[in-house]
C-alpha cells in the first residue's frame, strides 16, 4: 500500500464527510463482516418526544411531569431532553435542583427543596405499582419512571423514531456483506421495534445493556471470529468504539465516543457508515 494512495483516500472521505484518523485505518476496514449499530442517537434520530404520563395514585400529571423536568434538567441525554421540552410544552416549568448525579444507563437522580428524586429504569425503586408496570409493559416508546422515597409515582413515555434513512442504510450494509446487530441499553420490547423497522432480525439485537457492558458484547462477536464496526454516539458507547475493529461514531454524538473512534461521521446517519466501508475497500482496490 502506498501512503499516497490511502491520503488520496482519506481526502475523499472529507469530501464525504468522514474524517479518518489515519491512512492505516482504511486497512483496518477491509476485513470488517459485522456491523454492530448504537440505537439511540445512531438508528433512530436520538430526538424523541413525550408521548405520555400516567400517574398512580392522586398524584396530578404535571405535579409528576414537574418533578421529572426538574430531575432531568441536569441530564444531557436524550429521553431527559423529551422531558424537560415536553414538559415545557404543557407549560410546565422545572424547579432548582441541588445534587445532581447522572447514573449512566439506567437515569438520574438530583433533590427537589432537599427530597432526593429519581428518575429511570424500575430497577431504581424498592416499589413499583402494578398500573406503571402495565405502562412500562406497553412497549408504545421508552418508558422512564419518577418517584421518591424509594416508590414510583409516575411513568412517562418518550418516543424516538428510526432516521428514515436508516432502513435503506442497513440494506446496503447487507449488500456490502456485513451482518447488522443493534446493541442498546433501552428495554427489548422498544429495540425490537426498531430492529423491526430497519430490517435487523431479533436474533441479532441485544437489548437492555448497561454502558459497561457494551464492549463485552464487542469482545463476544470478536471471539466468535467476527470482525467487528461498532457505530455510536454516546459516552456509553466509548469503550466498545475503542474495543472494535474499527469503531465508527456519529458526528453529532457527545467528544468522548468521536475521541474513542477510528471514523468520525459528520453526516449524521447510518448512510455513512456504508459510505465509508464502501470508500476504504474502493481505496484499497486501487493500491492493490
Ligand atoms: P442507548 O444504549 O440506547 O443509547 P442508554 O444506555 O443511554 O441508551 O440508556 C438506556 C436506558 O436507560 C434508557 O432507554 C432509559 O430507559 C434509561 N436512562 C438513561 N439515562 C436516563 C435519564 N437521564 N433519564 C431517564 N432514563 C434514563
Ligand atoms: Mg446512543
Amino acid at each position: 500500500a502506498t501512503p499516497t494512495a490511502l491520503l488520496t483516500g482519506t481526502g475523499r472521505g472529507a469530501q464525504l464527510g468522514i474524517l479518518i484518523k489515519g491512512p492505516q485505518i482504511l486497512e483496518s476496514t477491509r476485513r470488517v463482516d459485522t456491523v454492530v449499530l448504537d440505537k439511540t442517537g445512531t438508528l433512530t434520530t436520538g430526538r424523541p418526544v413525550l408521548t405520555e404520563v400516567v400517574t398512580a395514585g392522586a398524584l396530578p400529571e404535571d405535579a409528576a411531569l414537574k418533578a421529572a423536568a426538574s430531575v432531568e434538567s441536569g441530564s444531557e441525554h436524550p429521553v431527559a431532553r423529551a422531558i424537560v421540552e415536553g414538559a415545557a410544552a404543557r407549560g410546565v416549568e422545572p424547579s432548582p435542583i441541588t445534587d445532581f448525579t447522572n447514573l449512566p444507563g439506567q437515569g438520574a437522580r438530583a433533590a427537589i427543596k432537599g427530597v432526593p428524586v429519581t428518575v429511570g429504569k424500575a430497577n431504581l425503586f424498592d416499589e413499583v405499582p402494578q398500573v406503571l408496570r402495565d405502562a412500562l409493559d406497553a412497549g408504545t416508546g421508552t418508558t422512564v419512571l419518577v418517584g421518591w422515597e424509594g416508590i414510583a409515582r409516575a411513568a412517562i413515555t418518550v418516543a424516538d423514531t428510526p432516521r428514515p434513512s436508516s432502513a435503506a442504510a442497513v440494506a446496503r450494509l447487507r449488500e456490502l456483506g456485513l451482518t447488522p446487530y443493534l446493541l442498546t441499553g433501552d428495554n427489548a420490547h422498544t429495540a425490537r421495534a426498531v430492529a423491526r423497522k430497519v430490517g435487523i432480525e431479533e436474533a441479532n439485537v441485544d437489548a437492555g445493556v448497561l454502558p459497561q457492558d457494551k464492549y463485552a458484547h464487542v469482545r463476544a462477536l470478536q471471539q466468535r471470529g467476527r470482525v467487528v464496526a461498532m457505530v455510536g454516539d454516546g459516552v456509553n458507547d466509548a469503550a466498545a468504539l475503542a474495543q472494535a475493529d474499527l469503531g465508527m461514531a456519529m458526528g453529532s454524538g457527545t467528544d468522548v465516543a468521536a475521541e474513542s473512534a477510528d471514523i468520525v461521521l459528520m453526516r449524521s446517519d447510518v448512510d455513512a457508515v456504508a459510505d465509508a466501508i464502501g470508500l476504504s475497500r474502493q481505496t484499497l482496490r486501487i493500491i492493490k
